[in-house]
């Protein structure tokens, strides 16, 4: 009898050691999960992308291929707001979210960097490749014609996008972040719904020199 009562005792203990196990192996993923994506949109946030940023440029490094960095931002978003107001402003995050997700391949990467901004982070392709996946975004954005249903106004809901290569136009990445955003704002500056290259300031910049 006592021999029998031990082992039941260390069955159910060992089980609910497990148990806890188990629970406590399914937290951690979810809390990964958590923190790792933005909840709005369930792409992936900064802090998931400084890590897999490290990884990119070792292997860019070792295999001496480059990165793009990706940047767009929904143009007139204030504007949207203010005129729809901010629920169906999230649902164009989710929307636009969706798209880029549908673009870009398994190895690539994109998140939510700030409010209305996207960036996106492709691995191993020249820079006109990286430009067409861009172009095909934007124009898979405008040609949705979003249309709110609240006094029938239809709103070309467009982005503006900039693009700089790592180690192209510099080896170091927060330079390469600055000059993705300088073709961002220089986007902006020509009229928006557009896609932009470092490359195009550099050579304006050429022929206004000389
Ligand atoms: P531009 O074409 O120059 O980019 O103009 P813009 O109006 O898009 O840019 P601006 O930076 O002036 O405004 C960005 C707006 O994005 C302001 C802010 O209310 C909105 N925004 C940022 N995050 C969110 C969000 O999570 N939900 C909603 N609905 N709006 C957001
Ligand atoms: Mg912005
Ligand atoms: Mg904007």
């Amino acid at each position: 009898v006592h021999n029998g009562l031990v082992i039941v005792f260390f069955s159910l203990y060992s089980l609910s050691v497990n148990r806890y196990k188990r629970i406590n192996y399914l937290d951690k993923k979810a809390l990964r999960r958590l923190s790792s994506r933005d909840a709005l949109t369930g792409i992936y946030n900064r802090h998931r992308f400084e890590e897999e940023l490290r990884r990119a440029i070792k292997h860019a490094q070792r295999y001496d291929t480059q990165l793009s960095l990706v940047l767009f931002d929904i143009d007139n978003f204030k504007q949207f707001n203010d005129k729809y107001g901010h629920l169906p402003g999230d649902e164009l995050l989710i929307m636009f979210a969706d798209i880029i997700r549908q673009n870009i391949r398994k190895e690539d990467l994109a998140i939510r960097y700030r409010g209305e901004e996207f960036l996106i982070l492709i691995r191993n392709l020249e820079l006109d490749l990286a430009v067409s996946v861009a172009e095909r975004i934007r124009r898979q954005l405008e040609k949705k014609r979003i249309q709110f249903d609240i006094n029938g106004i239809v709103w070309n809901v467009t982005a503006s996008c900039g693009i700089a290569q790592y180690p192209v136009h510099s080896n170091n990445i927060f330079k390469v972040i600055e000059y993705a955003d300088k073709a961002l704002y220089y986007a902006k500056s020509m009229g928006k719904n557009s896609v932009v290259t470092y490359d195009q300031i550099l050579s304006d910049a050429n022929r206004q020199g000389k």
